[in-house]
């Protein structure tokens, strides 16, 4: 974990894996400065959970309303967010947010395919885009030579159905032609990003949580959230400037994209 205080953000922290990721940062023994949760429905019965935590943790903290398949909404957010910055910008920001439509080829809506591409490709390239001036902030008040999350860092939180390998072992099982799309496009993001943002000294990398059970993996995943974010808490924390461009699991394990 990180040995100075920092600020985050996450996408899509109201239930699943971004819920348990802002749990276990707060838990955490090294400081957050600030922890920005951002989901679409601050208001709504499914960010009960994050209002109790915010509640709980008011002075780290914020609950940001940001809906990743709608510009004008990340903008708001980036203008919330710059503003209540402290000095220092923004050291990490995770793209947890997406939507799993589940159909192959022949029966997957134009709806569900717009609607993966929109949240879980578009999203995160319009976030990382908006943000890029804080996480700038972030490597100048730095000051350190090196890549890391306490210095600045983009997380995206993609697939192993996203992967070319994942094909054969995994098409019949779930086809989800959309989010399997949507996920390789993420990857190429991660990588352009990472190719585009080197010399700004800001890592980008993508991680893939496991199956896990969560509303999107279903009961009759591998793993519990605990788990995936544990192990995905100490990826990310120990991410360095050789790890910038890579596809890793939430054990450290490079996957083939
Ligand atoms: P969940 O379905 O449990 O949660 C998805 C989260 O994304 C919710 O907070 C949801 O908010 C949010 N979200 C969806 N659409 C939008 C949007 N347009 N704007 C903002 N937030 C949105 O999924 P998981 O927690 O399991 O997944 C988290 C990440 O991990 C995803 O990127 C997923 O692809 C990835 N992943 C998960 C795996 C698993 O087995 N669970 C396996 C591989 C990858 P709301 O409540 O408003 O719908």
């Amino acid at each position: 974990m990180a040995s100075q205080p920092i600020s985050i953000l996450i996408t899509g922290a109201n239930r699943g894996l971004g819920l348990e990721m802002v749990e276990q940062i707060l838990q955490a023994s090294q400081p957050v400065k600030q922890l920005f949760a951002c989901c679409r429905d601050p208001d709504g019965p499914q960010a009960e959970a994050l209002r109790t935590l915010a509640k709980k943790h008011a002075d780290v903290v914020s609950i940001v309303r940001l809906d990743a398949s709608d510009l004008r909404s990340i903008r708001r957010a980036t203008q919330r967010v710059g503003a209540a910055l402290p000095p220092g910008g923004l050291n990490l920001l995770i793209n947890n947010a997406a939507v799993l439509p589940r159909g192959g080829l022949q029966t997957t809506s134009p709806e569900d395919m717009q609607s993966a591409l929109h949240t879980n490709v578009l999203g995160p390239a319009n976030i990382i885009k908006e943000f890029l001036p804080l996480l700038r902030a972030a490597v100048r008040a730095g000051g350190r030579a090196g890549m890391s999350c306490r210095q600045a860092a983009v997380v995206n939180i993609s697939a192993f159905l996203g992967s070319f390998p994942s094909i054969e072992e995994t098409y019949d099982f779930l086809p989800a032609i959309s989010y399997r799309m949507s996920k390789a496009a993420l990857n190429m993001l991660t990588l352009c990003a990472s190719t585009e943002l080197k010399r700004d000294g800001i890592l980008v990398a993508a991680l893939h949580p496991g199956w896990v059970r969560t509303d999107m993996g279903t009961q009759e995943a591998d793993i519990d959230a605990r788990e995936s974010v544990e192990g995905m808490l100490d990826v990310v924390f120990s991410l360095n400037e050789k790890d910038t461009g890579t596809f890793l699991n939430y054990k450290g394990k490079v996957i083939g994209w």
